[in-house]
């Protein structure tokens, strides 16, 4: 006969065992849940050790009441934030752990982390799913930690003073660091990136800006802690613009390859023409398309066909100055602007961008996991310049186009510049002697495979052009 007891002993264990926290990667739980243990045997042993006085418990009310406030006034900040964020997501907790690690025993500070988190995941996160407590309280973890790190290096500091709040927030920001990127890391090698990891500058920047707020308020507790509540609109701002860049990134920027998108580049090189038209100027235009990418899909999947655009994008951004435009077309189609650039000038860039994709070597996977390396691609690329092939961005793009088109026919991996146009005659500036420039590369590796088609994706990027004049 099986008792209750046993029963809902087997009940604990199938609801153990259906945690979502047993899929994720072992090397990422190991690092996780010894985190965890650290975390609690630290606090317990400080239960042990460090008496509480009535004066810390009233700080701690006092902390936890602000955050609870700081999360009911940017709780649709926050959701959206969380929503759009890529990479490490940046709370403002630590704003609140610094003054606790600092004027509070540990285990008062690891337990101010649990009720932020749980509050936050219960208003601002949707609540926390069904198997998933393990994300909530891996965070957690890591900012009690970094709490931890903090009250270390002010121990070490030892005096009482600004620099004791300088070392706890480095300490704090050094812990903080280390397991979240270590984290990051370990829940999916095969697609870290440093960025991804240690967070973009502006992250880093918003962590340091949260523990500068952090140490002010430390400050503000011990000498008038009744102004601690005016905190909560400096970081309401602070989460705010945030989130603002971050809306502003996805409007202007290909997540893919983090180029301009094709909307915002058109708008540049309609600025870029006006400019060019006032100064009675010129620029060259790029239009470059990967040979046979198809053929990369149909044979490593489609997240290696993204790791080969990724890769790409960056070789294109790398072979370009600062101020040129580079955006992502559409598909495997890139377009660069180079402001006062000849066309000749401009088929020396582009030729330096063909040789070093057909020198690129992309370590990356299948879609079933499997480790593969892409070299030797190549792509065509058309240049045109302003004003010899065009009054508008469109007739110039056309003109690129068009000699992608002529780079595809004459065997693939090379440079073409467009003919001399029309609107040569109508121009300001002289038209160059030699208006066709062809450069070849050598024979593509994959002429052989019968892929013979042109890329339909430019006429699709030269028809959006011609529909948005
Ligand atoms: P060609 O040398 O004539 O340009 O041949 P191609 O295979 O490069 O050109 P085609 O236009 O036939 O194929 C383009 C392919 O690009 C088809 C599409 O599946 C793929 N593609 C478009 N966007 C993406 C993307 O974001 N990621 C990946 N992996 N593939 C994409
Ligand atoms: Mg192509
Ligand atoms: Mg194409």
């Amino acid at each position: 006969m099986v008792t209750s007891g046993e029963r809902s002993g087997r009940d604990l264990i199938a609801a153990v065992r259906g945690w979502t926290l047993w899929t994720r990667p072992g090397p990422w739980v190991a690092v996780t849940l010894s985190s965890m243990a650290v975390a609690v045997a630290l606090s317990v042993t400080s239960a042990f050790l460090v008496p509480v006085t009535m004066a810390e418990l009233g700080l701690f009310g006092l902390l936890a009441g602000l955050a609870v406030a700081q999360t009911e006034v940017t709780r649709r900040i926050e959701r959206q934030r969380r929503m759009l964020s890529h990479g490490p997501h940046i709370t403002v907790t630590s704003v609140w752990l610094l003054p606790a690690a600092l004027l509070m025993p540990p285990q008062l500070m690891a337990a101010l982390g649990v009720v932020i988190y749980l509050y936050l995941a219960f208003r601002s996160w949707n609540g926390i799913q069904p198997g998933e407590g393990h994300r909530v309280a891996a965070n957690a973890t890591t900012m009690i930690l970094s709490g931890f790190g903090a009250s270390l290096a002010a121990f070490c500091v030892g005096e009482q003073g600004v620099s004791t709040i300088v070392a706890a927030a480095f300490g704090y920001f050094l812990v903080n660091t280390a397991l979240t990127g270590l984290g990051l890391y370990l829940a999916a090698p095969k697609s870290a990136t440093p960025s991804l990891c240690l967070g973009s500058m502006d992250d880093n920047v918003l962590e340091a800006a949260i523990l500068c707020v952090g140490g002010l308020l430390t400050m503000v507790l011990t000498e008038q802690p009744v102004l601690s509540a005016l905190v909560i609109l400096p970081l309401y701002v602070l989460q705010r613009s945030v989130l603002i860049k971050r809306l502003e990134e996805l409007a202007t920027t290909d997540q893919k390859t983090q180029l301009l998108n094709a909307t915002t580049w058109q708008e540049g090189a309609q600025r870029e023409v006006s400019r060019a038209e006032r100064e009675q100027g010129t620029f060259g235009a790029l239009m470059i398309d990967l040979d046979h990418f198809k053929h990369i899909n149909d044979t490593y999947g489609h997240l290696a066909g993204d790791d080969v655009l990724k890769a790409v994008a960056a070789v294109v951004r790398q072979e370009t100055r600062a101020h040129d435009l580079v955006g992502r077309f559409g598909g495997e189609e890139f377009v660069a602007l180079l402001p006062a650039t000849s066309k000749e000038d401009a088929v020396v860039t582009a030729d330096r961008i063909r040789q070093r994709i057909s020198e690129l070597v992309i370590q990356t996977h299948t879609n079933e996991g499997e480790a593969v390396s892409i070299e030797r691609r190549t792509a065509s690329i058309g240049v045109a310049a302003f004003p010899f092939d065009g009054s508008n961005i469109e007739d110039v793009m056309a003109a690129a186009d068009a000699a992608v088109y002529v780079a595809k026919d004459s065997g693939r991996n090379r440079v073409v510049g467009s003919p001399a146009s029309p609107h040569a005659g109508t121009a300001t500036m002289p038209a160059p002697a030699a208006a066709k420039v062809t450069v070849p590369g050598p024979a593509t590796p994959l002429a052989s495979t019968g892929f013979n088609s042109t890329g339909s994706g430019s006429a699709a990027a030269r028809s959006a052009l011609v529909g948005a004049a």
